[in-house]
């Protein structure tokens, strides 16, 4: 796809080989299958296919950073220091898109807090964001049981599909006993909790 230069100022396939060098071989094969499949969930849903591509490209582009360089970056770019209880799954999208903007140029706040919020999701979220939360979820190379119901569902109602990987990822998450990030659970009561 050609990039107009409005929300960044080199090619797709520049940013692909940006995003390639940051991590492994199969964290890429991820991206790749996370453009994909928001580009089919943009073009169904009327979301705009480059910002789409975009936030898809960049959504886990800080993800290999080390800790160390989260915690500067909450600290250096006054983020909520809160944000140091926690570890690497909740800061790579959230302190990763600072990152993003300040590596890769973008300033579009769209694009940006489609990748903030793409692992917790939120209350309030635009298209863009529910396209890349989900995306993130139905990538054709994700394997799980029920990603097939996943996959079926974000076709039929995008709305649902964020309900449907919520509940489900939260469910995940309990089972594991892991600490639930506040905001994880405000996506819960938004999305999926009956009212
Ligand atoms: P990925 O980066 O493509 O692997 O996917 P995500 O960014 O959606 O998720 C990264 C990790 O964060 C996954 O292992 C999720 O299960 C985990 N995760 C999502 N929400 C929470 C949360 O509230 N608390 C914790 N501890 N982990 C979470
Ligand atoms: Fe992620
Ligand atoms: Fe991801």
């Amino acid at each position: 796809m050609d990039y107009s230069e409005k929300y960044i100022d080199i090619s797709r396939e520049e940013l692909v080989s940006k995003v390639q060098a940051q991590m492994s071989e199969k964290r890429f094969r991820h991206v790749l299958g996370v453009e994909q499949a928001a580009l089919q969930l943009a073009e169904k849903y009327g979301a705009s296919m480059e910002k789409a591509s975009i936030a898809a490209l960049t959504h886990d582009y800080a993800k290999e950073r080390k800790d160390a360089e989260f915690q500067e970056t909450i600290r250096h770019d006054g983020l909520d220091p809160e944000l140091l209880n926690w570890g690497n799954e909740i800061w790579h999208g959230i302190v990763g898109a600072n990152l993003v903007q300040r590596e890769l140029g973008i300033t579009d706040e769209e694009i940006l807090q489609a990748i903030r919020l793409h692992t917790t999701g939120a209350a309030e979220m635009t298209l863009l964001d529910k396209v890349i939360y989900v995306a993130d979820y139905i990538e054709p190379g994700r394997s799980f049981p029920k990603v097939e119901e996943a996959r079926k569902i974000a076709f039929e109602d995008l709305d649902m599909a964020v309900s449907y990987e919520t509940k489900h990822t939260l469910s995940y998450l309990v089972k594991k006993e892991a600490t639930i990030y506040p905001k994880t659970i405000e996506t819960y009561n938004r999305w999926v909790a009956k009212k």
